[in-house]
Order: C-alpha cells, then sequence, then structure tokens
C-alpha cells in the first residue's frame, strides 16, 4: 500500500554547485511524515526551479517573520506544485512576495518558480530551501506522508 519512493523523477529545486550543502537529517523538523524531507544551505535570494512538470497549487508569500523555535512554522513561506502520479512537491521558507507563480499556473520542470529565503520554522539551520515530495492519504491539509525522492542526476 504504501508507498516509498516516487514514480516521478525529480530535478534539483535550485542550481547546484560544488559547494551547496544539502541535509536531509539537520533540520529537526524533519521527523514524523517530513522524514523524507531535504533541506538545501543557500543564501536568500536563491531562484528556485520546479522539480517536475505540474501545476501550481497553492502559494503563501506574505509573511516576512523567522525564527529558529517551531512556534515559527505557520509564518513559512511557500510554493507548492500538484505533479502526474499523485505526487506533490513544496518549497518553503520562500522569501516575503518571493513567489513569481500563483495558483493554476502550469509549469514545466525547471522553470523558476521563486526565490528562496528566511521564513518559518527555520530550525537554526540558517537561511536554506525546505523541498519534500509527498502523497495525500486523506482530504486534510494534514493528511499527508512525504516520500523518498528518485533524483535524476543527469538534470543536475
Ligand atoms: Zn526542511
Amino acid at each position: 500500500m504504501k508507498r516509498l519512493k516516487s514514480k516521478n523523477v525529480y530535478r534539483f529545486p535550485i542550481v547546484m554547485n560544488r559547494d551547496t550543502k544539502i541535509t536531509y537529517d539537520a533540520s529537526p523538523a524533519h521527523k514524523g511524515r517530513l522524514k523524507n524531507a531535504v533541506d538545501f544551505i543557500v543564501p536568500e535570494g536563491t531562484c528556485v526551479r520546479a522539480a517536475f512538470d505540474g501545476k501550481i497549487i497553492d502559494v503563501k508569500q506574505d509573511s516576512d517573520i523567522g525564527g529558529n523555535d517551531e512556534s515559527f512554522d505557520k509564518h513559512g513561506n511557500y510554493i507548492e506544485i500538484e505533479h502526474s502520479n499523485e505526487e506533490y512537491s513544496i518549497y518553503e521558507h520562500i522569501r516575503k512576495n518571493g513567489s513569481i507563480v500563483k495558483i493554476g499556473d502550469i509549469v514545466k520542470e525547471g522553470q523558476s518558480i521563486g526565490f528562496s529565503g528566511n521564513t518559518g520554522w527555520m530550525g537554526g539551520l540558517g537561511p536554506h530551501l525546505h523541498f519534500d515530495v509527498h502523497i495525500y492519504f486523506g482530504e486534510g491539509p494534514e493528511d499527508y506522508e512525504t516520500i523518498k525522492i528518485m533524483w535524476e542526476k543527469e538534470k543536475l
């Protein structure tokens, strides 16, 4: 029943260079249903790209507040994309007014969608982009679980 790994093959949501740090387990938020999430440690204003073709289904970009305590979670800006195979990706900690897409937009893999920031629950990592791929098992906004991401290395 449970899907362990993504069916879609995703591209990294930022342009990687030799110094870009990726971490799966440094964030205190990456437990439970978020255990397969990944953080890209990048400066504020880094261009964020769609990791796969899809449709923008949610955008929050009105916050300018971030901090290291979990209580900041609700202040995080994000962009969420619906993909094929009932998979969804999310890009979190987007800077204020940092989305260049809106709900309903169709995006192609690699297309720029916004700019990273420092909003929400940063978990002591400093500015970074949180990314995960998840599937929903119910109707509620919290009824989801992250899955392991299949990356297409050739697309780096
Ligand atoms: Zn994260």
